[in-house]
């Protein structure tokens, strides 16, 4: 399927304009998230985990890029059914790679579990960590694997897919997480379960501050 692509002209993913994956004008309508406290929602300045919110091996920030509605929406599934690496590359822009959080040692892309990865051509949570690797000057840190075959996520009820994301993930290298500020990074974040659990095994190995980055939330 994947040559096929090659074959057709690029549309873009808003208008269907040819010659372009996201026009102009389209990249203009998506809309910036609000940034909010991942434990408590309530909003907070950079997607900071308020001082009283903070827990110990918990997030202690999470930076969302665009609200994930309508067009953004349609950009993610257009990415991540139609393999459209340039699209994800052009829908970040420049606003997405600002370098938001200080000091950042490293970026650690959500891991897909092997089957799916296989299935799928590649992993867009990686894809994402490489253009901020490249934009902030740090590492992609492929240190945590998924220990289980998840169902998605987006197919299930709140309840079912937490206790699904409670455990799947472990450490593959501690050597390198050690005393680090690292940040997890994903295409998509909503109740933020999978990078909790993404950050709760950094920090259980070692990691100093661990924060969040998601496309759209
Ligand atoms: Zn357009
Ligand atoms: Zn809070």
């Amino acid at each position: 399927m994947r040559g096929w692509e090659w074959l057709f002209p690029v549309k873009c993913a808003g208008c269907g304009k040819e010659g372009v994956e996201l026009c102009e004008g389209c990249r203009l309508r998506l809309v910036k998230a609000r940034q909010v406290c991942v434990e408590c929602r309530k909003g907070s300045i950079g997607g900071r985990t308020h001082k009283r919110c903070c827990k110990e091996l918990g997030l202690d920030a999470v930076f969302r890029v665009f609200r994930y509605e309508g067009l953004m929406q349609r950009v993610i599934k257009a990415v991540k059914y139609r393999f459209r690496h340039q699209l994800l590359r052009e829908c970040v822009g420049e606003y997405g790679r600002r370098q938001v959080f200080m000091r950042v040692d490293g970026v650690v892309p959500v891991p897909l579990h092997r089957v799916r990865e296989n299935w799928r051509g590649f992993n867009q949570a990686m894809m994402l960590a490489e253009i901020l690797a490249e934009s902030w000057g740090v590492k992609v840190l492929e240190v945590v694997k998924r220990k289980k075959a998840t169902r998605p996520v987006a197919e299930m009820g709140k309840n079912e897919r937490e206790r699904e994301i409670l455990g799947a993930f472990e450490l593959v290298n501690m050597e390198l997480i050690k005393g680090k500020r690292l940040v997890v990074v994903d295409d998509v974040v909503t109740t933020g379960g999978t990078m909790k659990e993404v950050a709760k095994v950094l920090k259980k190995g070692g990691a100093r501050w661990v924060g969040g980055w998601a496309l759209a939330g």
